[in-house]
């Protein structure tokens, strides 16, 4: 087996004509030197990433094995993640909701999960409007320790109700690893918060569960600090990952931060991952946040992820930046013809 920190450092592509068992072959001839395989099946070619020590990989005759038509070096920091040995996009399904490629995921719910009925006249208002998942907050990273944390436990009771009722695939955060059990019991996309974005042991933890993951971006952290996080959870196993760009720190103050639209499009041009964009959280007031999501959607975004509200000006958290659910109908079918101006479609 591969040592705990070898890496993907080559990739053997397949010729067209290739035939799985030769393919199988160097599979087997990869680990009889000790290394580990990752096989790809694109729409181009078979692409196998070979992940070991460099010394091992160096001692056999790749090139010479039948089938193969090149190998190269994979010159990214992040393999995994990265367009070099997986160069289709990857298309994340969650119970039959799709993101990614030309599926356009639309995210919606409340901030915070404060109590039941504002969260279930919250999904019952999104799913109306065509939403393809549910967000809420059940355990919530605040600034202040004073400030509402979150029902926790309780709040996920509430969720796995909306679920039930609407349909709708659930999204929440989980902040302490101690909670992964009752977090993966309701949540069918476990999200990593900003602020948790190179929590790197948590990041281990949801790389080694069976549900996709949406990690966003450190408000101060690159686009690569952003990849190799990703990679983190990746090289656990969990390839299912949804990367969101929800605005960083910068001098500028008329936002609450300002959103890296640049980023996305770096990011589709570096991983075959879907990103998305949280027009709410970078905005900090609801007027911005259907601009912003036209622009996610015209810059080539995979999703976007929104705050909505019964009575945003009585919420617990972030109530400037919630949409009254009143208008989230509106809002969605605005943004909804810049999706379908890319060519995509919500999934
Ligand atoms: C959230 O989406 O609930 C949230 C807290 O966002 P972020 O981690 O981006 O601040
Ligand atoms: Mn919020």
């Amino acid at each position: 087996m591969a040592t705990n920190n070898a890496s993907p450092e080559l990739m053997i592509v397949m010729a067209g004509a290739s035939t799985p068992d030769q393919t199988e072959h160097v599979v087997a001839r990869l680990r009889e030197a000790g290394a580990d395989a990752r096989v790809t099946r694109g729409r181009e070619a078979t692409v196998i990433g070979a992940i070991g020590e460099r010394e091992a990989l160096a001692g056999l005759p790749l090139e010479a094995y039948p089938g193969v038509e090149r190998v190269l070096p994979i010159l990214k920091p992040y393999k995994l993640v990265g367009r070099e040995l997986a160069p289709d996009p990857t298309v994340i399904d969650v119970r039959g909701r799709k993101i990614g490629d030309s599926y356009f995921g639309l995210i919606a719910g409340p901030c915070t999960v404060e109590y039941r009925e504002q969260t279930l006249e919250t999904a019952r208002a999104v799913a109306a409007a065509g939403a393809t998942m549910l967000r809420g907050g059940a355990f919530k990273p605040r600034t202040s320790p004073y400030t509402f944390q979150g029902l926790g436990l309780d709040a996920l009771e509430v969720l796995r109700e909306a679920s039930e009722e609407t349909g709708l695939p659930i999204v929440t955060e989980l902040l302490d690893p101690r909670h992964v059990e009752e977090v993966v019991e309701v949540a069918d996309v476990i999200q990593i918060g900003a602020r948790n974005m190179q929590n790197f042991l948590l990041l281990a933890e949801v790389g080694r569960i069976d549900k996709p993951v949406l990690l966003k971006r450190g408000p101060s952290a690159s686009v690569e600090e952003l990849l190799m996080a990703a990679e983190y959870v990746a090289k656990e196993g969990n390839e299912r990952i949804i990367l969101c760009e929800r605005g960083i720190k910068t001098f500028e103050r008329s936002m609450r931060y300002t959103l890296d639209l640049g980023s996305v499009a770096v990011l589709k041009e570096e991983t075959h991952l879907p990103v998305i964009v949280d027009p709410s959280h970078a905005a900090g007031r609801r007027a911005l946040v259907l601009p912003l999501a036209r622009a996610a959607a015209a810059v080539g975004a995979d999703g976007i992820i929104v705050e909505a509200h019964p009575r945003p000006e009585e919420a617990l958290c972030d109530g400037p930046q919630q949409l009254p659910t009143a208008e989230f109908g509106e809002f969605a079918r605005e943004v909804g013809e810049y999706v379908a101006l890319m060519g995509k479609q919500i999934g």
